[in-house]
């Protein structure tokens, strides 16, 4: 049977982030048990594509995935498992806001199968967290982190974001210093991008938001690796890090370009070299009026852009052996003018037989990663 990450999007959050444009509703909570009917029925109508796949990572992603209930939970991962083949061992995570979670409901999400929680932390100086529209303070980032261990969740990721409005190095510092403390499995760190549409992309554009300038965050990244390191973790991707064996299987799969199936609104899909993506309008997708909206088959060239795209920010490169095994090319072959444009001042590497980004290559990896979108 062949491999396949499941994703669900829950697209409903408690109050919208200032920085954030992610497909989500706030005060929509009314409408989770019509949605969570919506991807049951989603569910049942994609299985007959999948029968010959077996899922191997479950990942409810949003949105804020903890707004659900144990038993909208259940009634989701019951009907997986009703429709699809399941692996022994599977991954499944849950986003978590500290702010919507009990120690009740964590525990049922525990006894329900799930063995991971992503939980988003993002700062630990509450005018952060009140500038960046959190509804939870550091206090209560850490109460909810505690509660999970708890409730006997030992594989727990906590989000960070870097390059906050007015954010200084030692700040940075402070909240890795204290989240190292709390010792989760798996850290993710992003830098803050400013996204069109948003309040911080409004206040940027009057002049009200200041951010902390290239340099410095290049020393928060640079700090928050080197930080990292020293606590046993690996960086396995540019932004992820994770003790020895608990690297988040599901995003492996998307970095890895391999195959998995989105539900529920705005859900991309990846199957049989076909992308196909979700209706975003919510009235629709609950009235059942719309799924599916819209699909490209992948060319060829186009799968090996995007397998180089999404590979080259794993630490370990991409293969040229899967390359080879997929494309039946070398990716010296293919992309030979990319390797020499990158290879001389040493932002691309070769590691054995893979090729990877060096660590100067990973501070501009956008810029040489879409360079191999074309070839
Ligand atoms: S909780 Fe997450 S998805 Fe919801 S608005 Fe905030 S950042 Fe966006």
């Amino acid at each position: 049977m062949k491999p396949l990450g499941l994703y669900f999007h829950i697209p409903f959050c408690p109050y919208r982030c200032h920085y954030c444009d992610f497909l989500s509703f706030a005060k929509h909570e009314e409408e989770i048990p019509a949605y969570v009917k919506a991807l049951v029925s989603d569910l049942k109508f994609f299985s007959e594509s999948c029968r010959d796949y077996e899922i191997r990572t479950i990942f409810l992603g949003g949105g804020t995935p903890s707004l659900l209930s144990a038993e909208q939970i259940e009634a989701i991962l019951s009907a997986v498992q009703t429709f699809f083949h399941t692996s022994c061992a599977l991954e499944i995570t849950v986003e978590s806001n500290p702010g919507t979670i009990t120690f009740e409901k964590l525990s049922s999400y525990l006894s329900l199968g799930v063995n991971r929680l992503s939980f988003g932390v993002q700062a630990l100086q509450n005018h952060h967290l009140k500038r960046m529209g959190r509804i939870h303070t550091a206090e209560e980032a850490e109460q909810g982190f505690n509660l999970a261990r708890k409730a006997g969740f030992q594989n727990i990721n906590t989000d960070l974001i870097f390059g906050l409005p007015n954010q200084t190095l030692e700040e940075w510092e402070n909240t890795l210093g204290q989240v190292l403390q709390w010792a989760p499995e798996h850290i993710s760190m992003y830098g803050l991008q400013i996204e069109e549409g948003t309040p911080f992309s409004a206040d940027y554009k009057q002049g009200i938001l200041t951010l902390p300038g290239e340099e410095i965050e290049a020393s928060m990244y640079e700090k928050g690796i080197e930080f990292l390191r020293e606590q046993g973790y690996d960086q396995y991707e540019i932004s992820n890090f994770a003790k020895p064996g608990f690297e988040c299987r599901h995003n492996l799969i998307y970095w890895m370009n391999e195959e998995y199936l989105g539900i529920g609104l705005g859900a991309v899909s990846y199957l049989n070299k076909k992308r196909f993506w979700m209706t975003r309008n919510l009235l629709k997708y609950l009235k059942g009026e719309e799924r599916a909206i819209g699909e490209e088959v992948l060319p060829v060239e186009k799968e090996m852009g995007e397998t180089m795209m999404l590979g080259l920010r794993l630490l370990q490169g991409v293969s040229n052996l899967s390359f080879f095994n997929r494309f039946g090319k070398k990716i010296q072959d293919v992309y030979k003018k990319q390797i020499s444009k990158y290879s001389p001042s040493g932002l691309l590497e070769w590691k054995n037989e893979n090729l990877c980004l060096s660590l100067s290559g990973m501070m501009i990896a956008n810029e040489i990663i879409q360079d191999f979108i074309i070839i």
